[in-house]
């Protein structure tokens, strides 16, 4: 009977000092807490008509999952040494099949962990920039593995800025793409807008806008996109203030601003100039996988949700 009382009295204090904890730390951010990640996860296979969106926390890498009732699409793969985890966990989810994958462009970040998950599910559509792959035998690794993958279960399809196709009742949209052979890969990458009823995501990819002098020689090039209000925006090249526009943001407005960013090798990103633009120009709530760990968001067309962080490790190089 005494080690029992003690045993409770252990088990409260300890309950106490968790739910301290975690409303200290999440006390600012609105989480909607009424749902556990494992009711979730057993969600998958049910048509409720909400689109969640995942974040992965894989460290200086990027790996976005998308579901809307029974569809799923993936954005980048991650590092190699992640793939193992994301495998496991969206078997874990429930998925067998990737509808769309986009692979925003080829640096090993977005793409080295991309093969041996599409070697791990069915694959619908396959979306990437042209690339330019060197035929040297040690050259280009990553990326002819990952060519190979998607070959021996489909094609890869080079979409147009402005192409739009349908993700269940998702609308979505490549705001910008650009062929690798011309620019450098991150200029080359796809932006992915996507719109469920009244909310609106953006993926950003490692996106850098072409120079003056870029856009005179490619007039294929020489756009200016429309940028629309948005409800989340995955901020482009983690955070990182090469990449950064002035007066971008305040065109997006959004409430939540992602940065996929690591705490390992270069624990550089994100850069403070960033943050402070999204600061200085928004009202949004900036979310970092390394701080907040994987991010999941819902949307039910009028409302975006922040769901509890998931605390799943996905960064294999950590
Ligand atoms: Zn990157």
């Amino acid at each position: 009977m005494k080690n029992k009382k003690i045993i409770s009295s252990i088990v409260l204090i300890i309950s106490i000092l968790i739910f301290g904890v975690v409303g200290v730390l999440y006390n600012s951010i609105d989480v909607d807490s009424n749902i556990t990640n494992s009711a979730i996860e057993n969600n998958f296979k049910k048509e409720d008509d909400i689109l969640k969106v995942y974040y992965f926390n894989v460290g200086n890498a990027d790996c976005t999952l998308l579901i809307f009732n029974n569809n799923t699409m993936l954005i980048d793969g991650a590092n190699e040494a992640d793939s193992s985890a994301l495998i496991k966990y969206m078997k874990e989810l429930g998925i067998t099949k990737l509808d769309y994958v986009i692979a925003t462009h080829s640096d090993e970040d977005h793409i080295a962990g991309l093969d041996k998950i599409i070697d791990a599910f069915e694959l619908g559509t396959f979306y990437m920039p042209i690339i330019k792959v060197n035929s040297e035998p040690n050259k280009d690794k990553e990326l002819k593995e990952l060519i190979a993958s998607v070959n021996r279960k489909g094609q890869i399809e080079n979409p147009n800025i402005n192409y739009e196709f349908a993700f269940g009742e998702v609308k979505c949209l490549i705001k910008w793409i650009a062929d690798s052979t011309k620019v450098n890969s991150n200029k080359s990458s796809v932006v992915l807008e996507a719109t469920y009823k009244e909310n609106r995501f953006l993926f950003m990819g490692d996106y850098e806008p072409l120079t003056k002098k870029e856009r005179e020689i490619y007039q294929e090039y020489n756009i200016d996109i429309e940028w629309n209000n948005v409800d989340v925006v995955k901020v482009a090249h983690h955070g990182s203030k090469t990449n950064l526009i002035q007066n971008f943001y305040n065109l997006l407005l959004p409430k939540y601003a992602i940065i996929s960013a690591g705490i390992h090798d270069k624990n550089t990103v994100p850069d403070k100039e960033v943050t402070d633009a999204i600061e200085a120009e928004t009202n949004a709530v900036i979310l970092i996988t390394k701080e907040f760990g994987t991010i999941l968001i819902e949307s039910d067309g009028k409302d975006v949700n922040l769901k509890e962080p998931i605390k799943n490790n996905f960064d294999g190089n950590r």
